[in-house]
């Protein structure tokens, strides 16, 4: 078995002072760069101005808390305590009931396409463990009567700060498909709060990018070819973005191939099987302030599962009043655009995609 981890799908490619930059560079301003792994990612983080160090020290530090809160494969963490209660309520803080609660949000305005409860399917197909392995239609049929939001009871605390979970026995909760965005808006809020004028977050797949780089000109952020997963800087096109969050969920980003066939990590929750929508890969880009990074991620992997014609609907339906837009990449070699993207949005010539911009 041919079995395969792939890296980010969106890179935020910091081209600093190019010659096309109009403004002046600022020759003094501090800049501090940091990897750090955590969330079974590599998260990159440019970080400019005075505050720059202390910065990238607390949205370290951020990073590896919010990894012990929401991380399913530590057995310490905030949401083992919920996954491990056996249908007993579980109290539980102000933030991890915030990331369930903005999971129902978004399960409910996508008709169930995004599914916190698909753990055990996960675990099945051996995503969560990396032990892959292609679980039968019995399986995975007595696996799915246990998955669903229904079996997720949420009860706020009347001090309204966090509140109880409870989960019907067998149900388990993975927040893999939203955890990053909200440590994309944890970081965002400490560049804020610290008044970092400019600079970029990357944690697989989810990327924030605040103010412009340094010449002045908007952030340029990759879009990952799909064909080309192991090739970083291969992109289909360029987002122009600054002050916006830009996340890409893709069937490329994590795999394994059995039997000359591939199957991927993001799920239909109909079937349990990996999605086959037509799609292979989705980025939803929101503008600071009128979206999160919470949101983009949940929607990401949500209009992944839809496919191509209800994400566009829901698109028409949504974007105005969430403050979204899409790029979508199919099996058969389009980009779509929605218009709100046109003018960010830089096809990569020669990439051999055809590009459309959707209204
Ligand atoms: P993302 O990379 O944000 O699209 O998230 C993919 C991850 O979310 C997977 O690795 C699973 O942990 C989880 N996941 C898979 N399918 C779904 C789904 N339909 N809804 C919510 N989370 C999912
Ligand atoms: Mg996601």
């Amino acid at each position: 078995m041919n079995q395969r981890r792939l890296a980010a799908g969106l890179a935020a490619l910091a081209v600093a002072a190019s010659a096309a930059g109009c403004g002046t560079i600022d020759p003094d301003e501090a800049m501090e760069s940091i990897q750090v792994f955590a969330m079974d990612t590599v998260i990159i983080c440019s970080i400019y101005g005075e505050n720059s160090v202390s910065a990238a020290f607390d949205i370290e530090e951020e990073v590896y808390r919010l990894e012990d809160l929401f991380t399913r494969t530590r057995e310490d963490s905030a949401l083992s305590a919920v996954n491990a209660s056996a249908g007993a309520p579980v109290e539980v803080g102000a933030e991890l009931w915030t990331l369930l609660q903005d999971a129902r949000t978004y399960s409910d305005l996508t008709g169930g396409a995004f599914d916190i409860t698909l753990a055990p399917v996960s675990s099945a197909w051996g995503f969560t463990e990396e032990s892959y392995r292609v679980p039968s239609q019995q399986e995975l049929e007595e696996l799915l009567s246990g998955t669903g939001m229904e079996h997720l009871h949420l009860t706020a605390n009347t001090s309204g700060e966090g509140g109880t979970v409870t989960l019907d026995p067998g149900t388990q909760i993975d927040l893999g498909g939203i955890a990053k965005g909200y440590v994309s808006d944890a970081a965002a809020a400490i560049f804020r709060d610290m008044d970092v004028p400019r600079g970029t977050v990357s944690l697989g797949g989810n990327v924030y990018v605040r103010g412009t780089r340094p010449d002045g000109e908007p952030w340029m952020v990759g879009i990952q070819d799909p064909a080309q997963p192991e090739t970083s800087n291969a992109c289909i096109g360029v987002l122009s973005l600054s002050d916006a969050f830009a996340v890409t969920s893709g069937s490329y980003q994590r795999y394994f191939e059995q039997d000359g066939k591939i199957y991927h990590h993001i799920l239909d929750p109909q079937t349990g099987m990996p999605a086959q929508s037509g799609l292979v890969s989705v980025t939803v880009v929101t503008q600071e302030g009128e979206g999160t990074g919470t949101m983009c991620d949940a929607l990401s992997t949500a209009l992944f599962v839809m496919g191509e014609e209800q994400a566009l609907d829901f698109w028409r339906q949504q974007g105005e009043s969430l403050h979204f837009e899409l790029v979508l990449v199919t099996e058969d070699d389009r980009v779509l655009v929605t218009d709100g993207l046109e003018s960010a949005f830089t096809p990569q010539e020669g990439s051999g995609y055809t590009f459309e911009t959707v209204s």
